[in-house]
């Protein structure tokens, strides 16, 4: 069996971004001393013989909002507590705009060996509508510093479908992002979530949406660009040189099991999802003046629940969802329960049915939340 991956959450950041919705926000030196304290507690209270996971992956928020003596902290604190011994892959998220030489070493210290970049665009305009804190060129001397730092392996995030942007505008993020030898790339359309500056300058008529066609030849192009340098897409929005994929990524979309620290962070462990609080101040009194685990909620999934979410995340790779997984999930094999409708979407062309693996096929990945509906309801009656 293998060793669950291990996820660590930084929910701060320098200032908002336009389009974020996910759980960061603004905090003084002193509160994040006080978070590393709390981070430094959760460790101990929840691993007191120490943990050796397969794949570590710090997020946020922004980790490098952390100072070089934070980060330095945040080091010391793992290597108290986790073995990096049989750690295959150690990410960290890096906004380019707040790495510097002395950050970059500390995160070599602790142990980082993939840089994850949220680039984002290396365009002003776009940069400046997204409310990214940094300027045009700010990518390229990160990664040089973080190269120089000894982190050798290098992904980007990318966003296309930004309003106003052209097939000209992404060809051009595209190029300069592969410049850079870079061996991992991901590459997300824009969503206007709900509550979000930007979705309220949309609802003001301040800025347009793509058209949907035009989303379409991006996502084609996205497709064909990182092909012709050697970058496989391998989940529909991540494309890597072979060999490599993110391996924290791929255990989230194959159905392993991972613990998370930290405010905000989830884990998974053999179909229980656990939950933590969602605020760093929730989060840091439990741990500190309560001396509790920060859990705001656990869920033990049900079987169909579970085969589900595995087809939900599973079905987005390239090499889709081992039958081997959906019947230890389910309880009952994947024939049993989705066979007919998986052979009705075959015949359409948007799955593809192997002896070990059911997918997508290039036409399916398009459409795959209906593929998940008409699997999912396949299964409602046997499991139900
Ligand atoms: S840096 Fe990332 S997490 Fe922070 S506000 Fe921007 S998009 Fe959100």
């Amino acid at each position: 069996m293998t060793a669950p991956s291990l996820y660590i959450h930084i929910p701060f950041c320098v200032r908002k971004c336009e389009y974020c919705d996910f759980y960061s926000g603004v905090a003084g030196e002193a509160e994040i001393d006080r978070y590393l304290d709390a981070l430094e507690a959760e460790f101990r209270l929840r691993f007191p013989d120490g943990l050796a996971p397969r794949t570590v992956f710090i997020g946020g928020g922004t980790p490098t909002r952390l100072s070089a003596e934070q980060l330095n902290r945040l080091g010391k604190i793992l290597r108290a507590r986790v073995s990096l011994d049989g750690c295959i892959e150690f990410s960290c998220e890096i906004n380019p705009g707040t790495l510097t030489p002395e950050k970059a070493a500390a995160l070599k210290r602790m142990g980082v060996n993939r840089a994850s970049f949220g680039v984002q665009s290396f365009q002003p305009k776009f940069l400046k509508g997204l409310g990214r804190i940094y300027e045009a060129g700010t990518a390229t001397g990160a990664v040089e510093m973080a190269r120089a730092a000894g982190i050798e392996r290098v992904s980007m995030d990318l966003m296309f479908a930004l309003p106003g942007q052209t097939l000209d505008d992404l060809k051009d993020d595209l190029t300069r992002a592969l410049a850079h030898g870079t061996e991992h790339l991901s590459l997300y359309a824009l969503t206007f979530e709900d509550d979000t500056p930007l979705t309220r300058q949309l609802l003001n008529g301040e800025v347009e949406p793509c058209e949907e066609e035009l989303e379409r030849a991006m996502f084609e192009l996205v497709g064909e660009t990182c092909a012709a340098h050697g970058l496989e897409r391998y989940e529909v929005s991540n494309f890597a040189r072979p060999g490599a994929e993110c391996r924290h990524n791929l255990v989230y979309w194959t159905g392993g099991d991972w613990h998370g620290v930290g405010a905000g962070a989830h884990a998974m462990l053999g179909g229980e999802i656990g939950r933590n609080a969602a605020d760093f101040k929730a989060y840091t009194r439990m741990l500190l003046d309560e001396n509790s685990l920060p859990v705001a909620d656990r869920e033990l999934l049900a079987p169909q629940a579970r085969a589900e979410s595995l087809l939900l995340m599973g079905l987005r790779l390239k090499q889709g969802v081992e039958l081997a997984t959906f019947e230890r999930f389910a309880g009952a094999s994947f024939e049993s329960l989705c066979g007919d409708a998986a052979r009705r979407l075959a015949s359409m062309g948007l799955l593809e049915l192997t002896p070990t693996h059911v997918r997508a096929t290039s036409e399916g990945l398009l459409l795959l939340d209906n593929l998940v509906v008409e699997l999912a309801a396949a299964m409602e009656p046997a499991t139900a």
